[in-house]
């Protein structure tokens, strides 16, 4: 039998707490923490399988608790909780390196769905390890190792920006619009107005691997309709 996946919960508001735990405690592992230090500490040490980070927290906020997860090598998927109409506070958490947000406040049905979704698609990308080496505009892809090298460098990829890369990469010059995007990548259909979503992880992306972010060669842009990788 399976052993259950483990979700840690950083909130310091008690009845969200109760309701998260109440629906994912039958699938599954839960650990809970009530401000930003005491999350971290947890996160680094109980090693979860998922974080549901909010924002506003005692003692270290959610964006700093990404960040030092991020610097410290964590690899975790982390969903940020956050209020609605606080469109600059997705995009911040984005790009501090969180792999997805929900919107308090939240349907228990969306926070299962992702939840899953996203411990779906870091449970395929383990699976999924393949040994070869991708070489595609310079870039060197290790899905094994989930490294990427340029000129034999390694460069520092989120786990959604290297799912991002990977995919791309992996069908040269197949253009996707940014909802089969958040299919593809983010692994849920109905997106809408979120796309911005695959747009950041676009340009932090870039900003990693191009040698001249504002004129990209390797991801490239077709206008009106999305994003592909450059054929060889
Ligand atoms: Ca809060």
């Amino acid at each position: 039998m399976d052993e259950k996946k483990t979700v840690l919960i950083v909130e310091d508001e008690k009845s969200i707490v109760d309701i998260l735990q109440y629906n994912l405690k039958k699938e599954y592992k839960i650990l809970t923490a009530n401000d930003g230090e005491a999350g971290l500490d947890m996160a680094l040490k109980e090693n979860p399988d998922i974080l549901l980070l909010d924002l506003m927290l005692p003692k270290l906020d959610g964006f700093a608790v990404c960040r030092i997860l991020r610097e410290k090598g964590s690899r975790v998927p982390v969903i940020i909780l956050t209020a609605r109409e606080e469109e600059d506070d997705k995009v911040r958490g984005l790009e501090l390196g969180a792999d997805d947000y929900i919107t308090k406040p939240f349907s228990v049905r969306e926070v299962m769905a992702r939840v899953k979704a996203n411990i779906r698609r870091t449970a395929m990308e383990q699976d999924a390890a393949e040994e070869s080496v991708l070489a595609a505009g310079g870039l060197r892809i290790q899905p094994d190792s989930y490294q990427v090298f340029k000129h034999d460098k390694a460069i520092d990829l989120t786990q959604r920006e290297y799912d991002l890369l990977a995919f791309l990469a992996g069908h040269p010059g197949k253009v996707y619009s940014r909802s089969d995007l958040m299919e593809q990548v983010w692994n849920y259909g109905y997106v809408g107005e979120d796309v911005r979503t695959v747009d950041v992880t676009v340009r932090r992306l870039r900003e990693k691997i191009e040698d001249d972010p504002a004129s990209p060669a390797l991801i490239l842009t077709r206008r009106g309709v999305g994003y592909y990788y450059a054929a060889q």
